[in-house]
């Protein structure tokens, strides 16, 4: 029999259903795979193991009672930067430790309402400001493909976790590429949705224009059932869009005879690992052979992203990050009066990254500085977006690379911001322009190490983006597990 790890949610589902094995013995099978491996990997920083077996025995009644539903009792790790009622939510920062939320994000009260199993919460950058998981107050995630290096960031427990087969699907989040970039880097799928799709009541903010919520799954169709849980309008998030979400299982199989894919050139670009290149370039000959049709296309405003993130993220984050004073959550240190409370709680509770936007956050929105720093970025933004625009007036989706690398060492770029700033290159204007993007995996570079492909969608057709996306993985059907983890 095919082990789990090698199986869609719709076929674990299928022996739930016929009794084949039950819940219990699936989330068993994903706590012991956990034991067994997360003390190389550390991709959990906390596993809920009692709550999961309670959940599963708590879905083992439902199924009796004749219940069913697209991942009832299916065992998801969780990102720990979602408000989980009863579980110690920290995103990987000391100022949260011991903050134990009292209320569910919407997202994890519609995978409780879906009867999910909640393993345990996965490790990530530092209130998701980072690009390799090691901005963690508490543990390095490794890659699992190589555990000397990184597993991207700032979501990269989840993709890791997914990776290692320690869990059935992963929920992550991304502000500019810490969904994509770690699950290009680990090999596995990870989706964008549009600004607005998925509710973010209840996420721990980093930079409130440009979060977005999505899975993290080891193939297409886990990922459209995921988004068919977790997208929809959500009165309690007041940017979240009214409009109907389609069911996007519908989309799978249909073929993409006709698709206009466009190819930006600014995304081709030197300083670009040839292992990447060459997979991109192979993987549009896969799209050719099914028919689809490929323009070429530019977007002139791409080397002006990184600089604009850098400005409206760190400025959002100093306003948002403002609220941990000791006070509402988790850590405090006391001090002789209130100020020195706080100062002293933020000087502890805060890692250096953070401290570093926080600052830096704080001049561009001071008064003589902010014209020319955050007003102008806000105007740039807009030139991303129109470049954008202009480029789905000739074609249907676009295709890049996600990330101009494969996964670095461990400590490599940890003494250097600004080249690990670039490891967004290809995912921040997405985000800057609130599109929907994923990365599905197209190779392997020459030391084993897995490529990711970006595709980019029209703002909410994430549908036509995971309908391409099936079509190549059932083409190139890549690897998902390493040897090491089977
Ligand atoms: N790596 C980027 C940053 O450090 C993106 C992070 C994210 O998407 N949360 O801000």
């Amino acid at each position: 029999m095919k082990k789990f790890y090698d199986m869609t949610i719709q076929e674990t589902r299928n022996l739930l259903r016929k009794r084949e094995i039950t819940v219990t013995e699936l989330t068993s099978f994903y706590i012991e795979r956990i034991q067994r491996y997360d003390k190389d990997v550390k991709a959990y920083l906390r596993v809920t193991d009692e709550k999961a077996l309670e959940m599963a025995h708590y879905a083992e009644r439902k199924i009796e009672q004749g219940e069913d539903g697209p991942f009832l009792g299916i065992p998801f790790g969780i990102k720990d930067i979602f408000c989980t009622e009863g579980i110690e939510t920290t995103c990987a920062s000391q100022i949260l430790k011991g903050f134990i939320p009292p209320y569910d994000a919407t997202v994890i009260k519609k995978l409780k309402d879906g009867r999910f199993i909640h393993l345990g919460r996965l490790n990530m950058d530092e209130f998701a400001m980072g690009s390799s998981t090691e901005n963690s107050s508490f543990q390095t995630t490794k890659n699992p493909w190589d555990l000397s290096r990184i597993p991207g960031g700032s979501s990269g427990g989840s993709a890791a976790a997914v990776a290692a087969g320690l869990c059935a699907a992963a929920l992550g989040t991304d502000t500019g590429g810490s969904i994509r970039q770690p699950a290009s880097l680990c090999g596995v799928v990870g989706m964008k949705p549009t600004y607005g799709r998925v509710s973010r009541y209840g996420l721990v903010a980093f930079a409130s224009s440009l979060d977005q919520i999505g899975p993290l799954t080891r193939n297409v169709t886990d990922c459209a059932i995921v988004m068919n849980a977790i997208a929809g309008f959500d009165p309690m998030d007041s940017t979240s869009i009214p409009q109907p979400v389609p069911d996007y299982t519908k989309c799978l199989g249909k073929d993409i005879k006709g698709l206009k894919i466009g190819i930006p050139k600014e995304y081709f670009i030197t300083g670009m690992d040839p292992d990447v290149m060459r997979a991109i370039e192979e993987s549009l000959t896969v799209f050719e052979k099914q028919g689809a049709i490929i323009v070429d296309v530019s977007l002139p405003h791409t080397e002006y992203a990184v600089a604009t993130y850098y400005v409206i993220c760190t400025a959002e984050a100093s306003s948002n990050l403002a609220r941990y004073d000791g006070v509402k959550y988790g850590l405090r240190t006391e001090g002789k009066d209130i100020i020195d409370m706080y100062k002293k709680t933020r000087l502890k509770g805060f890692g250096k990254e953070v401290k570093r936007r926080i600052i830096l956050g704080t001049y561009v929105l001071s008064s003589g500085y902010y014209d020319a720093y955050y007003r102008k970025a806000g105007k740039v933004r807009t030139l991303i977006r129109r470049d954008f625009d202009k480029a789905f007036k000739s074609c249907d989706i676009l295709v890049t690379p996600v990330s101009p690398t494969t996964a670095f060492k461990i400590g490599e770029k940890m003494e250097d911001p600004l080249t690990m700033y670039l490891s967004d290159i290809f995912t921040i204007p997405v985000n800057l322009a609130g599109l929907p993007g994923m990365s599905v995996p197209c190779g392997f570079d020459a030391s084993g190490l897995p490529i990711g492909l970006q595709i980019i969608g029209k703002p909410l057709d994430e549908a036509l983006m995971m309908q391409a996306a099936y079509v190549f993985e059932s083409e190139k059907n890549i690897k998902k597990i390493p040897d090491t983890f089977r």
